[in-house]
């Protein structure tokens, strides 16, 4: 028998299923260290640790449909990887199952958002947890960098943007974050407020909207989660990270766990990546019931 790495508890096909979950094994435009391309496979390799059983919400992931549709083979490059993504979520978004994405550099985000937002009824708005506010327009020469999609999603897709976690960007970003009125709290705004009060506020902004739920793994302090394409310290905690995935699971359309990159830890990242996946795939579910 050959080994195949299936998420575990994946087991329903295409069209029973409710959550489709995909990898995308793509890390070009990473600026300081790629990796995150091994992320998808380290993620299905890790969820045979845990118990199908979720107590805080009374779930067992036996009882969901769950498909795990495999890694889309990626182009060289970005520009064509993207536009294949995008036509591949678009079906899945059509058919209203919830799209969930093992990153991969997070650029991949973008065309996830883009369908999600092209099949909902209503506009959508877009949530992200990063250390970085990813609000250049290019970087490198690169428009579909990793380093430029919250911008992009901003400019061409909702005007509904909230980032969580942000500590690292240069000058400009925050000036520009600043002077377009964006909505954001850094790490230190969650520690001060505490994560409960920040949710709250989120919620109310938010509205009866929908979302887009995006987390870039260096949103979490590298204590947690120290397998990184760009790690940036004094960051969330796992707890606080837990608690948005929790809160707005039940509000999103589509998922992502982007920028892991296994080869620079232990497995924590991975391990922590896919629990958190498995949180929001709980959440989301607890709420249908
Ligand atoms: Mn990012
Ligand atoms: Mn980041």
């Amino acid at each position: 028998m050959f080994y195949k790495p299936d998420m575990m508890d994946a087991l329903a096909d295409y069209d029973a299923a409710r959550y489709v979950i995909f990898g995308v094994p793509f890390d070009a435009t990473s600026s300081y260290r790629p990796g995150s391309r091994w992320a998808p496979d380290a993620m299905r390799k890790a969820s045979a640790n845990f118990e199908t059983y979720n107590e805080f919400f009374d779930i067992d992931f036996e009882d969901l449909l769950i498909h795990d549709a495999g890694n889309l083979e990626p182009y060289s490059s970005v520009d064509e990887t993207l536009e294949e993504l995008h036509l591949a979520v678009k079906p899945i978004a059509r058919d209203g199952k919830i799209p969930i994405m093992l990153g991969g550099e997070h650029s991949l985000t973008y065309p996830c958002v883009k369908a999600c937002a092209e099949e909902a009824d209503e506009d959508i708005g877009f949530v992200v947890m990063d250390a970085h506010f990813d609000l250049r327009e290019e970087y490198g020469g690169i428009r579909n960098s990793h380093a430029c999609v919250s911008r992009h999603v901003r400019d061409d897709i909702t005007d509904t943007y909230v980032t969580i976690g942000v500590r690292s960007g240069p000058k400009e970003e925050w000036v520009y974050a600043k002077e377009n009125g964006l909505k954001y709290y850094t790490s230190d705004d969650v520690r001060e407020m505490g994560i409960k009060q920040v949710i709250a506020e989120v919620k109310e902004y938010l509205g009866c909207k929908k979302i887009y739920l995006s987390l870039d793994m260096d949103a979490l302090d590298p204590a947690y989660a120290p397998g990184l394409g760009t790690p940036e310290p004094f960051g969330l905690t796992d707890i606080d990270v837990r608690e948005i995935i929790r809160a707005l699971a039940p509000i999103s359309v589509g998922f992502d766990v982007v920028e892991i990159a296994p080869e620079y830890d232990n497995g924590i990242s991975a391990l922590l990546g896919t629990k958190l996946l498995r949180e929001f795939i709980a959440a989301h579910a607890a709420s249908e019931r």
